[in-house]
């Protein structure tokens, strides 16, 4: 016998209830409220800070850190900004979310201590699913739905360091595409990506370009924390995208940003062994075709010569692993091109 699944019936709403008031005009310093309940907090919930800004009628944006919980760029930016901006700073409404996985960024880990959940593989969510799959469904169905402009600040986390870059994604839509692009360029980043998903399925990304969003994420650094010249790129390219989007007033101060591409998946070099990692380039230098950009070297023994990992296409090192010891899978490097 089938079984079915009505599709059609209408999710439950969220468990999460916010304690700001999203159409109200003035700043509003609260949390979206979570309900978990657990042994050391019986009816206990987890608080996510949040910030809304709003003055009269003009576009919103939503700006988020800690989706993540070990990339640290965004949560400094936007508690900064979260703590500066003022109503009559804005046109329109800003809402700031500095650690979407609240849980994940109290742990410093990149997922939730509480479900093991990456939320930027959790889309679109559920309602009646784990904590990090009710962060996911209340940004899909309550946060993006009232957004035009969506940044997510990324980072490399404690695993991978990568150059400064805001990215947009090669999307179906070439109208929307561009309007993405062009809050990348306005973010301004010492480097722009079009960047090239391993599997784009469950991120936010995703969710928010599929509701036809611009888009905007970057990757400022990595190595599990941030430094003064990543959280100044994070603080300028916030204030560029909300004066890109009209919310805050003046252009965009824009400096040089070389603009990369990923052509395909030989992009990523993924490690196939377990060992000591050797990089052969650094950040930002150039690699030519079949050039050696990482050995990985047995660590028990002696005697045993290294495997040599090469560049599969010339371009330059956009990203690497961070820690010393690598396994079978790791990403070892990303090969970015730059566009002529
Ligand atoms: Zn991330």
């Amino acid at each position: 016998m089938l079984v079915h699944i009505n599709a059609d019936l209408p999710l439950r709403p969220s468990p999460i209830s916010p304690t700001v008031d999203y159409d109200r005009d003035g700043v509003q310093h609260g949390f979206l409220k979570l309900p978990y309940s657990r042994d050391d907090s019986a009816w206990g919930a987890v608080m996510i800070p949040i910030t809304v800004v709003k003055r009269g009628e003009g576009p919103t944006a939503i700006l988020t850190g800690g989706n993540h919980g070990d990339e640290y760029e965004g949560p400094i930016a936007l508690l900064k900004l979260a703590n500066s901006l003022a109503a009559e700073d804005v046109t329109g409404r800003v809402i700031i979310v500095p650690a979407m996985n609240y849980p994940a960024f109290r742990a410093g880990r990149r997922t939730s201590p509480i479900d093991h959940g990456n939320l930027n593989r959790a889309f679109p969510g559920k309602p009646d699913g784990t904590v990090t799959e009710k962060i996911a469904d209340y940004f899909q169905r309550y946060l993006l739905p009232m957004t035009d402009y969506v940044l997510d600040v990324h980072a490399g986390g404690r695993t991978l360091d990568f150059l400064p870059f805001a990215a947009a994604h090669i999307l179906p839509d070439a109208e929307q595409q561009a309007r993405c692009v062009a809050a990348m360029a306005a973010f301004s980043a010492p480097y722009s990506m079009m960047l090239l998903e391993i599997d784009a399925v469950g991120m936010y990304d995703t969710a928010a370009e599929a509701m036809g969003k611009v888009f905007v994420s970057t990757e400022l650094g990595g190595g599990g924390t941030a430094t003064a010249r990543s959280v100044a790129i994070a603080d300028r390219g916030i204030r560029n995208f909300l004066k890109h989007a009209g919310i805050l007033a003046g252009a965009p101060e824009l400096g040089p940003s070389i603009r990369l591409d990923m052509p395909s998946g030989d992009c990523y070099l993924t490690c196939e062994d377990d060992g000591l990692l050797e990089m052969c380039v650094d950040l930002g230098a150039t690699v030519q075709k079949g050039e050696v950009v990482a050995r990985v070297h047995r660590m028990d023994r002696t005697g045993a010569p290294p495997r040599e990992y090469r560049a599969k296409f010339g371009g330059l090192l956009a990203a690497r692993h961070f820690p010393g010891v690598v396994q079978s899978g790791d990403c070892l490097a990303v090969i970015a091109v730059p566009q002529e």
